[in-house]
């Protein structure tokens, strides 16, 4: 018979208790036992709520305080030693420091670093790794929850992180050519040991997350594979091996001649792979990841079964596991909570309770159990979701079937471009100018809530924006600088601001998602046709304009951002999306120059992060995405100067790409690094002008003068005076005044004493 399993649950809870317990327990509100007892609740209700739903296979383990890889760091003992000895136990305030650095009783030691979890975006813990580092099981987490478990009457399926994957997730520090993989021998004896304790409190099955088994690996990984279960598969606990996000492609053979139990195979991202792993299963039971984990679609029942019964004709139906896609972190808790959703929205969505019931109607329907009565609803609503007029909008789609490589141009080459801007702008040598947002400050926050609440009237907020505007208009021009900004206090969110304005857009009330530790991100779904109803941001870019007569600058976000950091429609490319949002940010750039607006940026944060897992699809997703930030970009005359903005700085890999977006403008992060990150643009050459951020935002530290005059000396030192602008590496809105207006005015006299240098130099 086959069984439906999960892979893992949101762990923050329906009403987001985690997170506000965590941060209690940070300010000192909470005691950590209060925090402990919080976790140990919402670990039962969850685990209640999977048995409830009739799952056979229930995970434990999966919840954490912060993040999962750094409970593998605690559980291997993997602590840097600027936190001081763990003595085979990490306390809960070392694990925060690592999570988050801690300033206490003088000491002062910084986080660990974060990055983003595979192509989704969730981040985690980066696990550091020095010569010489040892090993030891140094928190007993995962253990202590499967016997919690057991004690409520629940035999779970305890997860930990693979040691392959934990290892290649990890980054070396120290010597050069210290290669994570050799500290396999001395990371293996742990997992042996934790999986020896799960054995003996009676776990059968142990979930082993190997994600990177959807990478492109070397063949020192591939050997890794192969030692590393060669050892862990002897201990007595059968394993899931479990991979997900992608298809195993050239892995795939790797992957099913490891001596494990079990594989789990994401059949959603890559439903191509199912037969081939069957093909080559060797008698291990096959987990199906057939519900998506990652995104808020209902799942298509029928076709899903379908698929289902077609790999239990091949296989055998006692041999196939029922799953989600991965762990349902990724998803929204409970769609139930959405009250004020329409009902049609509605009946097209699963979240991550709704998945669950999904998983056991297609265990029960394989079983020739079929619930009639869901399964009938199911087809109904996605037959609605096909034909819905609410999603196919003729307008948008003709207007799609004209695009064409004309519309990715301008109107004249970059070089003739910039003369005309030049000519019209008439900026001095290396132009100030800033991201975009000034601090929202608690006010500001406080206006915006009272004025959604219906607590103060439209024209009372829209007098607190335009005085708040002009005030920061004044202030620019007082310290000189060259290209203002509107401050973008009007905007709660640099998506959600648009995804509001925009057809084909919808929000949740409560489809938080976990980010990184206590932080949760509430993304809007795309599930129709994307238009623009109206013009969106020239009401408050046109009145910034009116106040000065230096060029205030635009502010959108760029098409490949709105749809990264959206949950997107999954019944068309997702090309296809993104060149709808150009179209309709097309437009909004075309009515600011028609306002008389001659400068604007088009934010482009998560260009990088939207790369494919996989080097071989890098090409095609690079080729629309730029293509779609040229749409939305060249629907303008030669003189109107287009800026971007990336808050990142590796660029080496895609440096093409991100000349190709032809932009005038690209500002960068490259503060932090003290402009060694310019070393794409110069080796490429890049022919634009460029923005290297001198102005580290995400500190609260002030930058001095000098500091950074030495940062554009660098700048000027591999490039071309007419090619750099100055201005921070990203927006202002979480600072503080207090830090900001130290920090800019520093940052305006740099420019102009590094400008008055030039020009003497230029004149002698
Ligand atoms: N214009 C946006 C701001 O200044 C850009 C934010 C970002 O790059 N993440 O806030
Ligand atoms: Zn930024």
């Amino acid at each position: 018979m086959a069984l439906a399993a999960n892979l893992g649950f949101p762990r923050v809870g329906a009403a987001r208790e985690l997170k506000k317990a965590v941060e209690a327990y940070w300010k000192g509100a909470l005691s950590s036992t209060a925090l402990l007892d919080t976790a140990k609740e919402l670990r039962m209700r969850h685990m209640n709520l999977q048995k409830n739903a009739g799952v056979d296979i229930i995970p434990s383990g999966d919840f954490t305080l912060y993040d999962h890889v750094l409970d593998t760091i605690a559980m291997v003992g993997a602590v840097p030693t600027r936190y001081g000895a763990v003595a085979g136990d990490v306390s809960l305030d070392t694990y925060f420091a690592m999570a988050r650095g801690s300033q206490k009783d003088g000491t002062d030691v910084v986080a660990m670093e974060m990055t983003k979890w595979f192509d989704t975006n969730y981040h985690y813990i980066v696990p550091e790794f020095r010569k010489g580092m040892k090993f030891t099981l140094s928190s007993r987490k995962v253990i202590a929850d499967f016997v919690e478990a057991k004690e409520a009457g629940i035999t779970a399926r305890p997860v930990i992180l693979g040691p392959v994957s934990f290892l290649l997730l990890g980054k070396c520090y120290g010597e050069d050519g210290l290669d994570a993989l050799s500290f396999l021998p001395d990371l293996l004896p742990v997992y042996e040991s934790v999986l020896q304790e799960l054995h003996a409190q009676g776990a059968s099955w142990v979930q082993i997350d190997e994600p990177c088994l959807v990478l492109d690996l070397s063949d020192a990984a591939k050997e890794a594979y192969k030692t590393a279960y060669a050892r862990l598969s002897t201990v007595g606990c059968s394993l899931m091996l479990t991979t997900y996000f992608g298809a195993l492609k050239d892995n795939l053979a790797l992957a099913t001649s490891l001596p494990v139990e079990g594989l789990h195979i994401d059949v959603v991202r890559a439903p191509e792979q199912m037969d081939d792993v069957l093909a080559h299963a060797n008698g291990k039971v096959i987990s199906l990841g057939i519900v998506d984990g990652r995104n808020i679609w209902k799942t298509d029942l029928s076709k899903a079964l379908n698929r289902l019964e077609h790999a239990a004709e091949r296989y055998s139906a006692d041999k196939i596991i029922i799953a989600p896609s991965c762990s349902l972190l990724h998803s929204p808790i409970d769609l139930a909570l959405e009250t004020d959703m329409d009902a049609e929205l509605k009946s097209w969505l699963a979240f991550a309770t709704q998945k669950l019931d999904e998983i056991v109607l297609l265990r029960d329907a394989l079983h020739g159990n079929k619930h009639v009565i869901a399964f009938s609803n199911n087809e109904a609503a996605i037959a609605d979701r096909q034909v819905s007029i609410r999603i196919h909008d003729k307008a948008v789609q003709a207007r799609m079937a004209k695009l064409s490589a004309k519309d990715t141009e301008r109107h004249s080459a970059f070089d003739d471009r910039i003369e005309k801007q030049r000519t019209a702008l008439n900026l001095p040598l290396l132009p100030t100018t800033t991201i975009g947002s000034f601090p929202q400050t608690q006010e500001i926050r406080a206006m915006r809530a009272k004025f959604k609440k219906g607590e103060i009237t439209e024209q009372a907020y829209d007098a607190f924006l335009e005085q708040a505007t002009t005030d920061v208009i004044r202030w620019q021009e007082e310290i000189d600088i060259d290209v203002p900004v509107h401050g973008e206090f009007e905007r709660n969110d640099m998506v959600e601001y648009f995804g509001e304005q925009l057809n084909g857009y919808a929000f949740t009330q409560h489809g938080w998602v976990q980010s990184y530790g206590s932080r949760c991100v509430k993304p809007p779904f795309i599930y129709g046709d994307v238009s623009r109803k109206n013009p969106m941001t020239v009401r408050w870019s046109a009145f910034a304009q009116s106040l000065t007569k230096r060029p205030v600058k635009g502010m959108l976000t760029g098409p490949v951002t709105m749809l990264q950091w959206s949950f997107v429609r999954d019944d068309q490319p997702r090309s296809t999306t993104c060149k709808q949002i150009a179209l309709a940010v097309r437009d909004e750039v075309v009515d600011l120059e028609q306002a008389g607006i001659t400068i604007i940026q088009i934010d482009e944060p998560a260009l990088r992060e939207g790369l494919p897992l996989r080097h071989a699809d890098w090409k095609d997703y690079l080729t629309w995405a730029v293509e779609s930030f040229r749409i939305s970009a060249a629907g303008v005359q030669d003189e109107t100067q287009i800026h971007t903005h990336m808050c990142y700085s590796e660029f080496n890999d895609i440096i093409h790409s991100i000349a190709d977006l032809d932009a005038d403008v690209i500002s960068i992060e490259t503060s932090r690094s003290a402009m060694e990150l310019l070393d794409a643009f110069v080796d490429f050459k890049y022919p634009n002008e460029i923005g290297p951020g001198v102005y580290d935002i995400h500190s609260p530290r002030v930058p001095s003068q000098s500091e950074m005059e030495h940062l554009l000396q660098k700048a000027l030192d591999v490039l071309k005076p007419e090619q750099i602008w100055v201005n921070p590496d990203c927006g202002l809105k979480t600072r503080g005044w207090a830090e900001v207006r130290p920090a800019l005015e520093a940052m305006v006299a740099a420019a102009k004493a590094q400008r008055q240098q030039i020009e003497k130099s230029q004149a002698a």
